[in-house]
């Protein structure tokens, strides 16, 4: 789901809420809340909606039909405030989309190693675009740096990522995907909430419907923004009076950088140090709820690069996307900012790195352990399925490896001798399974 075409954020906040212990309800104050969140997985990209039980999912279709869900739900629209012609007008001619449900139903078994995740996002090709891009654009970078205190090179990277920079926005009827959901889905709670403020975004006048296109989600435009958060940090940054996500690339990458600004953004602070840990590190420090200022990790022996001065009192924590056998990071407060576009520590590391490459820097030093596959999803629900009947408490066996899992791995791999770096291996899975 990260490759080029473009992943939609703004979803990421309620996608893993469950499985990561996130606050659940999240457009309105990310900055605060963002703040306390334990770190996400690294492996695992975070999904684009809600993620609802596999129990959920209808064995049949609605018991009400199409036209007439939709002729309850244009009351409800209207009684809100839109009006009966926007309405008529969005809803001509929409019928639901099967594809919108299957895409919906996927749960990918394997998962790509964050390391060709990171090769994927940060390719040669995109560096040297998004360098293009920043020269090009340097009069609007200038002044969105100016009004929302927001540094252009993540703005870029996150644009990279997105739409890989408005190439892929996506080509399905926002309106039409939307409704899908709402009507068959497996949240229609979710997407009730969008469709009714993607109706907005039409009454506003923004845009027409035939041209408010996003992905199978409804993740919008340049930016990728679900309806919610657009109506709640869209701006009209080229002055033509719309919020032209879809178009205009100022309005895109302005409207990113007021979203990353009420996250929290720390202009001219980096998101993600890399750093080298000292031989015997309790690898138990590794773990999203932790933070320390950048000095107690220093304490710890932990080893910054020469330039990454004056950042001592900030509050970080060490991530270690690969376990302790592949590179570690201190992560700041950015990076906190970047989750709430997606909350998805592989993605906010390839946006970090993705900046500092746009600058010629942001090269690994340290190496991967490319002789380790991540788990398959079948193999991690079994794992959280073998640490609960070992007694450690993982939390549901869903096969997402949130904050209660790499606790109970921690625990087992303690008990076991083993550094405690929380990471799930195939190595550990095959020593629960000798039971020992
Ligand atoms: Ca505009």
């Amino acid at each position: 789901m990260f490759d080029a075409p473009a992943p939609g954020p703004m979803f990421r906040c309620l996608a893993v809420a469950s499985a990561l212990s996130l606050l659940s309800s999240c457009a309105d104050t990310p900055a605060q809340k963002a703040a306390s969140a334990p770190l996400p997985q690294v492996s695992q990209p975070a999904p684009k909606v809600p993620v609802a039980p596999a129990q959920a999912a209808p064995a049949v279709m609605p018991a009400i039909s199409f036209s007439a869900w939709r002729d309850d739900f244009r009351r409800e629209a209207l009684a809100s405030g839109i009006d009966a012609a926007t309405f008529d007008r969005a809803f001509a001619g929409i019928t639901p989309d099967p594809s919108v449900i299957n895409a919906d139903r996927s749960q990918p078994e394997f998962t790509r190693p964050v390391w060709e995740y990171l090769e994927g996002a940060i390719s040669p090709y995109r560096v040297r675009k998004g360098q293009a891009l920043l020269a090009e654009h340097t009069a609007t970078l200038d002044a969105i740096e100016q009004r929302f205190s927001v540094d252009r090179e993540p703005l870029v990277a996150i644009w990279g990522m997105e739409s890989s920079f408005g190439q892929f926005m996506g080509d399905k009827s926002v309106i039409r995907s939307l409704a899908t959901l709402a009507y068959e889905g497996r949240r229609p709670a979710f997407a009730h909430a969008q469709l009714l403020a993607a109706l907005q975004i039409l009454q506003h006048g923004d845009i027409q419907p035939g041209s408010m296109l996003g992905s199978w989600a409804g993740a919008m435009g340049q930016t990728q923004f679900i309806p919610t958060t657009y109506n709640s940090h869209a701006v009209d940054f080229d002055g033509d009076g719309r919020r032209d996500i879809w178009n205009s690339s100022a309005d895109a990458l302005a409207s990113a950088a007021h979203y990353l600004q009420a996250s929290g953004w720390r202009k001219g602070q980096p998101a993600a140090l890399q750093v080298q840990l000292p031989q015997g590190f309790d690898y138990a420090h590794a773990d999203g709820d932790i933070r320390k200022p950048v000095s107690q990790w220093q304490a710890l022996g932990v080893q910054l690069g020469p330039q990454d001065n004056g950042l001592a009192g900030e509050p970080a924590s060490l991530l270690l996307p690969a376990g302790h056998r592949g590179p570690a990071f201190l992560v700041l407060d950015n990076f906190r900012a970047i989750l709430k576009y997606n909350n998805s520590s592989s993605y906010a590391l390839a946006v970090s790195l993705l900046g500092e490459r746009f600058d010629e820097r942001g090269q690994l030093t340290g190496s991967w352990p490319r002789d380790e596959r991540p788990l398959s999803r079948s193999e991690r629900v079994e794992l959280q399925e073998s640490l609960a009947a070992a007694g450690y408490n993982p939390g549901a066996a869903d096969g997402i490896i949130g904050a209660n899992t790499r606790k109970a791995i921690r625990v087992y791999q303690q008990r076991l001798g083993w550094p405690a770096d929380g990471y799930p291996t195939l190595e550990l899975l095959r020593q629960l399974r000798g039971g020992r």
